[in-house]
């Protein structure tokens, strides 16, 4: 054994994977021209299941979000949900899934919570879990202020709209064209949190705080700008992570969406890691990841395009 080197065995580990976005139709590319598979990307999963299977210890499953394409034929909607969630439910263990803008292209809130099994009073997809108690995971809801997945007349949709149309000039409010730094993120392909879920977010804090957890946050779309595109992030970043900020339990945010990956500590320590997307994975490679949590870090050990990254924590 090497002397100074840390051998603690991990408190418990996870499996993750991001923005599979399965859909049966040709191959394709991104508006940037990358490639996407989108009909390898399911094998990936069941790549990942199985070796997530293989490591009979891994607690749970989290899915990033974006599990179909918006490019799905909308007649085929329900069915490659249905077919992608019953690949995550061959993973022997709970499996905690988040909404994307592409899950939301394709079916209303109201058809997608129920398939993938989040539970909801009001049409909203954040909660939080403790897995053992010396962890707490936040899934947020990055469509809680959207244009995308509520009805047209929702006063969410219409106040995702109203935002849109303040900061964002462009005919196609998809469009980043003449926006500069930080605004190019009023796209509307992201989405905001809700005062609501911002109320939820602050009291989970402080009562983790109380019972001196640390805490995972979880979000489809990324929170820093050092860890992301401009483009990719949540509309109201700055006041989430302001929040998140005057505590000090939140060691970690982990996101999708912005498939090419990236990874950043922030200003206050936080770490923030955006995952690769298993869509832009070629024929025989893959995205996903193991992660083995420790009281002082946690450790993403990836598969092929998915980097590992060693996450410790800084002190208090
Ligand atoms: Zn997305």
């Amino acid at each position: 054994m090497v002397p100074g080197v840390a051998t603690a065995q991990p408190l418990f580990s996870f499996g993750l994977i991001s923005d599979v976005q399965y859909a049966d139709i040709p191959d394709g590319r991104s508006f940037l021209g990358v490639p996407r598979y989108y009909k390898h990307s399911i094998l990936i999963l069941q790549r990942a299941v199985k070796e997530w299977n293989a490591h009979q210890k891994h607690k749970f499953v989290i899915n990033f979000g974006d599990i179909v394409d918006g490019f799905c034929p909308k007649d085929q909607s329900i069915d490659a949900v249905k077919k992608v969630v019953d690949e995550f439910e061959m993973f022997r263990g709970p499996v905690y899934h988040m909404i994307g803008n592409h899950c939301l292209y394709n079916l209303p809130r109201s058809k997608l919570l129920p398939l993938l099994k989040i539970q909801t009073l009001d049409g909203c997809a954040y909660y939080d879990f403790s897995p053992v108690p010396e962890y707490r995971f936040v899934v947020l809801d990055s469509y809680d202020i959207s244009a995308i997945g509520w009805s047209r007349d929702h006063p969410k949709t219409l106040e995702a709209l109203k935002l849109l149309r303040e900061k964002n000039p462009n005919e196609d409010k998809n469009s980043p064209t003449n926006l500069k730094g930080l605004e190019r993120r009023f796209l509307m392909f992201n989405g905001g949190i809700g005062k609501e879920q911002m109320d939820w977010l602050d009291g989970v804090l402080q009562n983790a705080t109380k019972l001196k957890q640390k805490v995972v946050v979880s979000s489809h779309l990324p929170l820093d700008p050092c860890a992301t595109s401009e483009e990719a992030l949540l509309w109201n970043c700055d006041e989430v992570m302001n929040l998140i900020h005057r505590y000090k339990c939140v060691k970690v945010i982990l996101a999708g969406h912005d498939h090419k990956g990236g990874y950043s500590i922030d200003s206050h320590g936080v770490h923030h890691r955006v995952f690769e997307a298993a869509l832009e994975c070629p024929p025989g490679t893959d995205a996903f990841g193991s992660v083995y949590v420790y009281d002082d870090r946690i450790s993403l050990v990836g598969t092929d395009r998915m980097a590992s990254t060693d996450m410790h924590f800084s002190p208090q």
